[in-house]
């Protein structure tokens, strides 16, 4: 048989079409009034996408990390103590950062594929901690955790650590509220939700995180977000842009923004169409481990499911790295394996951006293949997965949106999964 391939993994994600033929067509100078309106254009939107209305946005020409240095290096001095909640790859990225900039770090961890409980957070904030990095969904583990509860505890302790989140695949797949909760930095990246290629990342940045901009010293440069942002105020960055990325970008937020189009507004909202987006992730994820817990196998995050990403546990003795295998060798479908010592033991399945309906029965009919054939002893037999899949599926379009509870089953409609961890 012939075979498409087709990405399945957690960033870089299918590309729109949309965004592909703006990003042929953006034969642009940097520096004329063309490309000024359409990166103002562009600001504007990111910022409804990001949902705020207080913060700054801030687009740098750099992978995601770039961001999460920029606001390591932006918001901290040498010797300020800082505070890093990690359960994964990501976490961990964040100490090293804190490291390479002369911050001492406090610690709070959870093991792989669970999230922290907030009384380990409470009990690690010190009057002196400056700031609080964390992500909104870890990657490496398929893993959400409670930003909410973290931004309410900072508030309950009147902190005045200003709290970062890395919400590079939290965004667009999971319900944030930036200026509610009151996250101080929020940082997105082009490979993820906004279904464009790697090499843009942005930053949401709040009245407090300027403010602390006037005094910090770490050394800083390319990422200097206060100079990017003087400079977006006249539609322009400081350096050279990825000029064809961001028009890729304004492509990627009219398509979402489109999805929610409406007789009386065609062109749609992107406060709207993100719902959307989540809503998508939420079902697709949901028929995801419905699936895979149908055909005999186990989520590695069962307690704090996030919706970006699924990371499933290889059975006993087995190499996680035969599911990519046979994926990609017979069916062209790209998953990821796990990273670090996770490699071998879960492959993840992504759900963020361009993902429908039909991809996920397709990629379900063909993980059911790789199991029948391969795994005979998990008992499991042609239409477990798909079945589950369908119900959940079917479940979920008779259901509206706001009639649904949140995953963690909270009644406010933010997710804390905070009891469930600290059970
Ligand atoms: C993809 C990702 C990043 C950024 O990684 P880059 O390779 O630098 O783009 C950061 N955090 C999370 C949670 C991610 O999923």
């Amino acid at each position: 048989m012939i075979r498409k391939t087709r990405l399945f993994t957690p960033g870089p994600t299918p590309l729109l079409p949309a965004a592909q033929f703006a990003m042929a067509a953006a034969d642009i100078h940097h520096r004329t009034a063309e490309f000024r309106a359409l990166y103002s254009r562009v600001l504007v939107q990111l910022k409804e996408f990001v949902g705020t209305t207080a913060g700054d946005i801030v687009i740098l020409s750099s992978s995601g990390t770039g961001a999460m240095e920029a606001a390591m290096s932006n918001l901290t001095s040498p010797g300020d103590r800082v505070l890093v909640l990690t359960a994964g790859k990501f976490g961990e990225r964040w100490s090293g950062l804190a490291k390479a900039f002369g911050c001492p770090v406090d610690v709070v961890s959870a093991p792989y594929g669970e999230t922290f409980s907030i009384d380990e957070v409470k009990a690690a904030l010190k009057p002196e901690t400056r700031c609080v990095f964390m992500q909104a969904t870890e990657t490496s583990t398929g893993v959400r955790h409670c930003v909410p509860a973290v931004a309410q505890l900072l508030k309950e302790q009147k902190s005045e650590a200003l709290l970062v989140v890395d919400a590079i695949t939290g965004l667009g797949t999971t319900h944030i509220d930036m200026d509610a909760w009151g996250v101080d930095v929020l940082i997105g990246g082009s490979q993820k939700a906004v279904m464009i290629p790697p090499g843009l990342a942005y930053l949401a940045v709040g009245p407090k995180a300027w403010d602390r901009m006037e005094a910090t010293y770490n050394p800083r440069y390319y990422f200097d977000l206060r100079k990017e942002r003087k400079n977006a105020k006249n539609g322009e960055s400081a350096y050279t842009p990825a000029v064809a990325l961001i028009a890729a970008l304004g492509a990627a937020l009219d398509w979402i923004a489109a999805q929610a189009s409406t007789a009386e507004n065609p062109a749609g909202s992107i406060v709207e169409g993100r719902k959307k987006l989540v809503e998508n992730a939420e079902t697709i994820s949901a028929m995801t481990r419905s699936a895979v817990l149908a055909l005999g196998l186990k989520l590695f995050a069962p307690d704090a499911p996030g919706t970006a990403a699924t990371a499933v546990l290889a059975p006993e003795g087995v190499d996680s790295g035969i599911f990519v295998k046979e994926l990609k060798s017979r069916f062209a479908a790209i998953i990821t394996n796990g990273q670090g010592e996770m490699k071998g033991q879960i492959f993840r399945i992504a759900h963020l951006g361009f993902f429908d309906y039909m991809d996920t029965i397709a990629l379900i009919g063909a993980l059911e293949q790789v199991v029948v054939k391969s795994l005979p002893q998990l008992g499991a037999k042609f239409g477990d997965g798909l079945i589950a899949a369908q119900k959940v599926y079917a479940e979920r379009s008779a259901t509206a949106a706001a009639d649904r509870k949140c995953l963690c089953g909270r009644e406010d409609g933010h997710c804390s999964l905070v009891s469930s961890a600290a059970k």
